[in-house]
Order: structure tokens, then sequence, then C-alpha cells
């Protein structure tokens, strides 16, 4: 075992801190306070190389590994957690439709996707009905030669409003339930799909979060991804993936969380007695954790091991440590950590949402001990 970052990983790392403290840091308080979408600093990301990290070399992308996708996350996150879940949710688009999309649709998405002509790309899949259980949703693709149309309603989903290219869920009728779905790549300007009502949240409030709406949207037959009635699959395959971009992200928000606290105790060094060193140095120790748990599911999935329990551990982990530990900061804080003058607020309000989408912690128990008879480690 080695503990030492190879030099792909740490040349990454160091290139999304570096974007970071140029194109985030500095502009995140404001994005938060006004609301607004980080727009120009998601395309100088895909420009530096950083979105869709896991994309191969062949198709044009970085052929990085989940390890460096994760150490980059986590440093952007750190930074500003709006600007984080984009480039996340924009790479887990590139990286489905890297692996399951046909050369056409390879060619069409992923070269606007890398290089930051598309701002973003959505993943929609919940529905006003359907958030834990996927299962339950009712938008309808009906094949009419040569379309396929679409009818139904998203909720909650991720830069809809600044996207070039949405994976959308629909029921094609093979079955009920968890069978009979199938993933459909939809384009903003195709006929009958509209961007609805944005939600007001309490934190992540420079990531647009609305509503989509298709009434008998029309698209290519060809759009299809993947098989069809296999949409369930493809669907929970991304979000194993996309589970260690949640925690990535969750991490790096509690890693500044604790970057907080310590600057303020080099300030008011008389408020840090055996009390506070305490908090901290557990702060600490729950970090590097979650941060192993993080670095374990991505080895495995680099490597072809199962990895989907793995991915549901470290994300219920690190997203509830994450809670934790923005939480003891704005206690340690006291007063100042009530107020906009330290960042502790908004890192304790924009990481509240992650133990929430791509399943929330409960939904990652039940994955993790549907694996307790097939592997206990
Ligand atoms: C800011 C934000 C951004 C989002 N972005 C996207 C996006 O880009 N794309 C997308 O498709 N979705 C997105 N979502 C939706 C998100 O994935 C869902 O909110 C999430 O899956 C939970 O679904 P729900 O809100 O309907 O809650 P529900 O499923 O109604 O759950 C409510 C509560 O019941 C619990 N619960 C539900 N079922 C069970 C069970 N079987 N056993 C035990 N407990 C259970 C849950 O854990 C939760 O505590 C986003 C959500 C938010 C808040």
């Amino acid at each position: 075992m080695d503990f030492t970052w190879t030099e792909e990983q740490e040349t990454i790392r160091r290139r999304a801190a570096r974007f970071a403290a140029e194109y985030v840091a500095p502009y995140a308080a404001k994005w938060d306070r006004e609301p607004s979408f980080p727009e120009s600093a998601v395309r100088a990301c895909a420009r530096t190389g950083l979105t869709g990290l896991t994309v191969p070399k062949e198709l044009g992308g970085p052929g990085a590994s989940t390890v460096s996708y994760a150490l980059a996350i986590t440093e952007i996150a750190a930074a500003c957690s709006s600007t984080a879940v984009t480039i996340a949710v924009t790479s887990m688009v590139a990286e489905t439709i890297a692996r399951l999309g046909t050369p056409e649709q390879q060619e069409r998405y992923l070269p606007p996707l890398l290089s930051g002509e598309f701002a973003a790309g959505s993943f929609a899949l919940s529905e006003p009905g359907a958030g834990s259980d996927a299962g339950a949703l009712r938008t309808r693709a009906e094949y009419r030669d040569p379309d396929v149309v679409i009818h139904g309603e998203k909720s909650w989903i991720s830069s809809g409003p600044y996207a070039g290219v949405f994976v959308v869920w629909a029921r094609t009728g093979e079955g009920e339930g968890t069978r009979g779905m199938s993933a459909f790549l939809v384009e903003p300007s195709d006929p009958g799909f509209s961007v609805g009502r944005k939600e007001e949240k309490m934190g992540l409030r420079a990531s647009p979060t609305v509503s989509l709406n298709f009434e008998d949207c029309h698209i290519p037959k060809e759009r299809l991804l993947g098989e069809t009635g296999r949409g369930f699959r493809i669907a929970m395959q991304a979000l194993d993936g996309g589970r260690i971009g949640v925690a990535s992200q969750a991490l790096g928000i509690a890693r500044a969380a604790i970057d907080v606290v310590e600057r303020y105790y080099q300030v008011h060094s008389h408020r840090l007695g055996a009390f506070e060193k305490g908090r901290l140095a557990q702060m600490k120790a729950e970090f590097v954790a979650a941060r192993l748990m993080i670095l374990r599911a991505a080895w495995r999935k680099d490597n072809g091991v199962p990895f989907s329990a793995k991915a549901a551990m470290a994300k219920a982990f690190s997203t509830e440590t994450a809670n934790k530990i923005c939480q003891e900061a704005v206690n340690l804080l006291g007063e100042d950590g009530c107020t906009d003058d330290y960042p502790v607020e908004r890192l304790f309000r924009d990481c509240r949402v992650t133990t929430i989408y791509e399943g929330t912690s409960e939904i990652q128990r039940i994955v993790i001990s549907r694996s307790f008879l097939r592997d206990a480690t």
C-alpha cells in the first residue's frame, strides 16, 4: 500500500488548487449572496482540462483516474461548493456519454462538454413524486418514428438553465417500477422542452436548481442513451461514481471549515484552550477518515473492483462528517460563526444538501446493507 500521490494525482490536485485560488475563491461569497451562477469559472475549469477528468483520452478527454477526480473536486469545493457541484455533475454526464454513447453522440456532446462551450451538463432523474424511489418516475417517452416524444416533469435539476445537454430518464413501457425506464439526451432547443421554476435554497445558492417541463417534447430517436429499458441501471451506475464526487465535495467544504477555524485561532489565540484544541483534533481525525474512505472507493473504481457499497459508505460518512465539522466550526467561532464576516456560515449552509442529493444517507445505508453478504470489508 502506498499513501503518496502519483505524479498524475499531484499534478491534477495542484492544477485544481491553482484554478480554485484564481477563478473561484475570490468570488464565492459574492456568487452566494447575489446569487449568481459561476458561468465564467465553470467554462474556465473546462478550458483548464478539469471537467470530465475521467473521460478516456481516445474520446478526447484527459483520461485521468477517479482518485485524481476526487482530489480536484475537493480542491474546488473548498473554494466554492456550487462551482464544484456544477463541475461534478457535468463530469458525470460526460462520463456517462463516454461510457454508453454511440460514436455520433460522443462526437456531438463530448467536445462541447469538455471544452466549456457548454457551461454545464445536467442529470435529470428526480421528479415531484420520485426522489429516493427513482422507480416511481412518471415521465413517459413514446416512439413515434422517426422521433421519441417525451411528456412529463423533472424537479430539482442542477444547472438546468445553463446546460447544453440533459440526460433525461423516462418510462418507455417495458415494465413497471425500476424496469421499463430508458435514458435520452435532450437539448435545450428541442421543441416542447422548457426550464421551469427555480428553487430558493438555504445553501448552494450559486448552483441553480430548477424544474424541467416536457410537453410533447420531440427528439430524434437516435438520442436514446444506452439500451432501451436499461435506464434504471444506467442511472444507478452513474450515481455510484457520482457519489464519490459528492463525498469529495463535502470533504472540500469540511477542509475549508477547518482552515477557517485554524486561521481564526491564529488571530484570536486567547480563545484557544485545551477544550478547543480537543475539538479541532477530533475534526481533523474525522476529516482524514472521510478522505481515506473516498480514496478507497475511487481506487476501486479505477481498478475495476466493485465499488458501489464503498462509494455509498464514503458518501454517507463524508457528508455527515462534513456537516458535523461545519457545525463545530460555527460553534467554535461563537457569535463570529453566525455572521458572514467568516465563511463558516456559508459552508454550514452549503454542506447541508450533500447528505440529500445523489441519494440520501438512508439510501446509502440501504446500498451498503445490500452488500453485506457479498463483501463484509
Ligand atoms: C440542491 C439539490 C440539487 C439536486 N440536483 C439534482 C439533479 O441535478 N438531478 C436529479 O435528478 N435530482 C437532483 N436532486 C434531487 C435529489 O436527488 C433528491 O432530493 C433526493 O434523491 C431525495 O429525494 P426526495 O427529495 O424526493 O426525498 P424523499 O425520497 O421523499 O425522502 C424524504 C426522506 O425519506 C427518507 N427515505 C425515503 N425512502 C426511504 C427508504 N426506503 N428507507 C429509509 N428512508 C427513506 C429519505 O432518506 C429522506 O430523509 C437535487 C436535490 C437538491 C436538494
